[in-house]
């Protein structure tokens, strides 16, 4: 193809652009029920796409499983490998109901002219020994490249020594937002962001609003109590949100239940959650995953 300078502009605008990606999460607790196998929170998320409605920027969502993931993953033990042919019916239920929440989204999205596109990470990630092995994300790219909304979601993941792996959405959305050079990610959940600790089993605790490159071992211990997930709770999420910032991308945990916040997010009016600021010096990395972009 020939490169014009009309060809030109357009592809910088592109890029342009793609500086502004935002990957946003919508965690399982903020979206169904997890006391409630299978049951999804349909008010929740028909007021998420309402609020998604008139964002226009590029934007790849992440869904957890929440109710529809955890209890069949827990049960069965598959969170720590495949260890018998009696555990693949739990793995074949798990896709099963984790594509039924994903087809819930995506119906209120389309309902509001949103254009999304599901794409379930155990077809395009591979892990070994719990790492990420291989990814592929050039059709996520050429997705939000051609203007559709991107739709992934916690999985399950082939393992070349374990068998089998969970990928939170936690993780994922660490992964792209650092493959993809995301400027922002944002994850929601059911609480206000990280505590001093669990705000559920203790009320006194307190908000830490923001986290940097100094205090970040407050909020890792903050978060490292016992979760019941088979993904590692609000530990799994600050783990993943200190590697973004390590790394130059800008991340919150917020709550998504409370009406304004992700409105105040998506229009940058103002803090809300907890804020992982990027640790200084991270620029240049940050500007490589951009390129990669
Ligand atoms: P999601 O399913 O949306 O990814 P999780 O249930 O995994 O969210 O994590 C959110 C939960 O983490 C909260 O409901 C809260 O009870 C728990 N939690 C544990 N420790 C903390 C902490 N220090 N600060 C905030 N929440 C915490």
């Amino acid at each position: 193809m020939k490169v014009t300078p009309k060809r030109l502009k357009a592809s910088f605008a592109r890029m342009k652009r793609m500086g502004q990606l935002t990957i946003l999460k919508l965690g399982g607790s903020a979206i169904t029920d997890k006391a409630r196998e299978c049951t999804p929170d349909i008010p929740a998320i028909q007021r998420i796409a309402d609020q998604l409605r008139d964002y226009n920027l590029p934007l790849i969502l992440i869904h957890g499983g929440g109710s529809y993931a955890h209890p069949f993953v827990t049960r069965s033990g598959i969170d720590r490998g495949l260890r018998g042919r009696s555990q693949l019916r739990s793995i074949a239920e798990t896709e099963f109901y984790l594509s039924q929440l994903t087809r819930i989204i995506c119906a209120s999205l389309l309902l509001r002219n949103k254009l999304p596109v599901p794409f379930h990470p155990m077809s395009f990630v591979a892990f070994d020994k719990g790492n990420v092995k291989r990814v592929l994300l050039d059709p996520i790219r050429k997705a939000l490249r051609a203007g559709l909304l991107p739709l992934l979601h916690g999985d399950l993941v082939f393992d070349e020594s374990r068998g089998i792996g969970v990928l939170s959405g936690d993780r994922i959305a660490s992964l792209i937002g650092l493959g993809l050079g995301a400027s922002r990610v944002l994850l929601g959940c059911d609480v206000d962001g990280v505590y001093s600790e669990n705000p559920k089993t203790f009320p006194n605790a307190v908000l830490i609003p923001e986290v940097t490159s100094e205090n970040f071992r407050l909020a890792l211990s903050a978060s490292r109590g016992a979760s019941d997930d088979a993904t590692g709770g609000m530990g799994e999420k600050v783990t993943q949100a200190l590697r973004l910032a390590k790394n130059g991308c800008e991340c919150y945990i917020f709550n998504l239940k409370e009406k304004k916040a992700l409105p105040r997010l998506l229009e940058r009016d103002g803090i809300t959650g907890t804020r992982f600021v990027p640790w200084k010096n991270s620029r240049k990395s940050s500007k490589q995953s951009r390129r990669r972009a």
